[in-house]
């Protein structure tokens, strides 16, 4: 039922809540409270302490207004024993000041702070008595709310009272079957309970609010696994184009490359051109260490589609790695005839209307570019595979929004989508159920583990010569600057100061510079000449992060490292270790370190392989550090919270797959209450 429908509730309050990501009346109940107030015992005045937020009440004794700074009314209330209490109002009426006249007894509640005339409330909430003094008390805890702008605490709890009202009515529960289902164990409370719990619980309960707590988090992650998997089940009903490799294609392409494929390669290649052979689309998730090779696996797969007279969308995060990965594919697929082509953002006038056009008519067969795939204009003749590089910037929205392009006489492309950034095992439960999983667990031959050390920020001087030696060497190097949850602009002025510093102190560098703010082609233009060695050192934003491939470039300095996430990390310190000899990375910190952040640093430092460390990162942010969710890109959830829940996701799996297997249909209500607004299903 939406608020809307709820009486006292006008279109004002409903798009202000609408902020808060409530729309209905199960929205506020799964609104959990930040904390609660003891309204249920009434402390006498002599009792009060500063600093406590109490019920009390008293006699009105007198009302004044007092001119200061700023003009208020003080109401004093007292008993009689002696003890009172100002209550300050900075804002009243002259009917609400009427009401308050000597001798009216009256309840109210606030915080106790210490005032110029003695101890005081401002603004307390009040009411007036009019008989019977203990008459009325709250016989629950009250909540208060995580709230935005213009919405008040009285409107949610009200809220909340008409989502509990309709709940004891009968509506809105779960079949008992489902409810017992739905809970971690069957000790936890069932969702009526664990509902009225959070909202109203007596002050005994309160023990009892973290397995309440639970039990809706257990149900938001098994409705969220749920839905994946019924998207999968769905996704696997429709059809798709059986692509095929013929076998002397596949020598032919085998035989064109510069290096024999790694074991780990082969067998994703098998699995792979296995799906995509059926008539079903596939949805593979390729996870793959940096530099573990995982576009060569991607150009086969195009070869496959192209090779069965069907087209190719390769997207990938950024321009930069879309160049590269035309650069790549377009030179291994080239002599097996096959037409590659860019279609970028920037790309403007005749070229694009050219480039569109051929996409249109089916001449180019494998098309590679960022976002700009997803544009309306852009139609493809015979989408057959869709390929997405970097997952992790992707969400499921525009995982669908590319497939239904390729919608053709219901047929639907298959799907590849590749990521650097290894997903915990227990997180890809909920997240990526949707996908089945390739992994490339072995880089290719002759890499070398970068050496890795972690120096603080005052020793930057030490680091700086470093360079400048490395460089005489004939060796290259990055430098990388990293502000997190700072602008774009901020970044890329940090990274401009920082390569004028460089300069300044190294003259003898050949300093590059390469941010965001740079154009297309003024970043291809410094990549170029980095690539070319006509740079030494290239500073920059995290724009490198994914795929650059210089292998003479074998020393990374990376700013700020502390503040960046492991996985990211990692990404970053993939760039190098791909040339001859030793490579090395320097994590340059600010001192003093957490101890968090320390052991993070360390397991980097000891660590090179991406599985692990993104498995040692999650349970480090398991035991409750808390990070920035820029490098999860994953759609938060409104009760659970991973790592912390994500002990309840073994059994979350379980139970899915139970009711998946039982009875596909009946977990539908789970679904359409907790994730149906965020995907798509209608238009599955
Ligand atoms: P990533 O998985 O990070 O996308 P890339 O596909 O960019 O990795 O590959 C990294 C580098 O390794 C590239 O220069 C690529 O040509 C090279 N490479 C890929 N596979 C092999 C292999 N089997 N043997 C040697 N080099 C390889
Ligand atoms: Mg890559």
């Amino acid at each position: 039922m939406p608020v809307s429908a709820v009486k006292g509730i006008g279109t004002h309050t409903c798009a202000r809540l609408e902020k808060l990501g409530i729309a209905s009346l199960f929205d506020i109940l799964i609104h959990i409270p930040l904390r609660y107030e003891d309204r249920t015992r009434i402390t006498p005045l002599d009792r009060l302490s500063v600093g406590e937020r109490a019920l009390t009440q008293g006699v009105v004794e007198s009302v004044e207004l007092v001119q200061g700074r700023r003009h208020s009314a003080i109401c004093r209330i007292g008993e009689a024993g002696g003890a009172s209490l100002n209550l300050r109002f900075f804002h009243y009426t002259a009917r609400q000041l009427s009401c308050l006249s000597p001798g009216v007894q009256l309840r109210c509640f606030g915080e106790v702070r210490p005032g110029p005339f003695g101890p005081e409330m401002v603004h307390p909430e009040y009411h007036l008595l009019t008989q019977d003094l203990s008459a009325g008390l709250d016989r629950h805890l009250t909540a208060t709310y995580p709230t935005t702008d213009g919405v008040r605490q009285q409107t949610l709890r009200a809220l909340a009272r008409e989502g509990l009202r309709r709940i004891d009515e009968g509506l809105a529960v779960l079949s008992d079957r489902l409810d017992a289902d739905a809970k971690p164990t069957p000790a936890h409370p069932n969702l009526r309970e664990a509902l009225r719990l959070l909202h109203r619980p007596a002050p005994m309960e309160e023990p009892l609010l973290p397995a309440a707590r639970e039990r809706l988090a257990f149900e938001e992650l098994l409705a969220q696994r749920l839905g994946l998997m019924r998207l999968r089940a769905e996704t696997r009903q429709h059809g798709a184009p059986p692509l095929r490799l013929p076998l002397s294609l596949a020598d032919d392409f085998r035989a064109g490359l510069p290096f024999p494929l790694t074991a780990a390669q082969q067998r994703v290649n098998a699995e792979i051109e296995r799906d995509l052979g059926r008539e079903r689309p596939m949805m593979r998730l390729l996870q793959g260490d940096v530099g573990s090779g995982k576009t060569v696996v991607a150009a086969r797969a195009a070869l496959t589609a192209v090779a069965s007279g069907w087209q190719v969308a390769v997207m990938a995060p950024t321009e930069l790695l879309a160049e590269q990965h035309f650069a790549n594919i377009s030179v291994w697929l080239a002599p097996l005839g096959v037409q590659t082509a860019l279609l970028l953002g920037r790309f403007k006038g005749q070229q694009r209307i050219d480039r569109l056009e051929q996409i249109r008519t089916g001449d180019v067969g494998v098309i590679i570019g960022t976002h700009a795939l997803f544009q309306r204009e852009v139609r493809f003749d015979r989408l057959g595979l869709v390929i997405i590089d970097e997952q992790h910037r992707f969400g499921v929205h525009q995982r669908l929004a590319l497939r239904d392009k390729g919608n053709r006489e219901g047929l639907f492309p298959h799907q590849l989508i590749m990521t650097a950034t290894p997903i915990p095992r227990t997180r890809a439960m909920v997240d990526y159920a949707d996908l089945d999983f390739s992994i490339i667990d072995e880089l290719p031959p002759g890499r070398t583990a970068v050496k890795t050390t972690a120096t603080p920020g005052e020793r930057r001087g030490e680091v700086i010569a470093r360079i400048a030696d490395w460089v005489a060497r004939g060796r290259q190097a990055y430098w990388v600057c990293t502000l997190i949850d700072e602008s774009e602009l901020l970044q890329c002025e940090a990274a401009e100061n920082t390569a004028q510093l460089l300069r300044d102190t190294l003259p003898g560098v050949r300093v590059g510079l390469l941010h965001g703010r740079l154009k297309g082609g003024d970043k291809d233009a410094v990549m170029q000449q980095f690539k070319q060695r006509e740079l030494d050192l290239l500073v920059s934003t995290t724009v490198i992060e994914v795929g650059v491939d210089v292998p003479n470039a074998g020393l990374m300095i990376i700013e700020n490292a502390e503040r960046f996430g492991l996985a990211q990390l990692h990404q970053l310190r993939g760039r190098v270790g791909r040339g001859p000899g030793e490579s090395f990375c320097v994590l340059l910190y600010q001192s003093p370190l957490s101890q968090t952040a320390r052991q993070r640093l360390d397991i980097l430092r000891r660590s090179h392989d991406g599985f692990e460390i993104a498995e040692k990162d999650w349970e480090l942010r398991g035991s409750g550090e808390l990070l920035g969710t820029r490098q999860t890109g994953v759609a938060g959830f409104r009760t659970a919270e991973l790592p912390r829940d994500g002990g309840l996701l073994p059994r979350v799996a379980e139970v899915c797959d139970r009711l998946m297997r039982e009875d596909p249909t009946a977990p539908e209500l789970l679904i359409r209450r907790w994730v149906g607004q965020s995907m798509h299903y209608a238009e599955v």
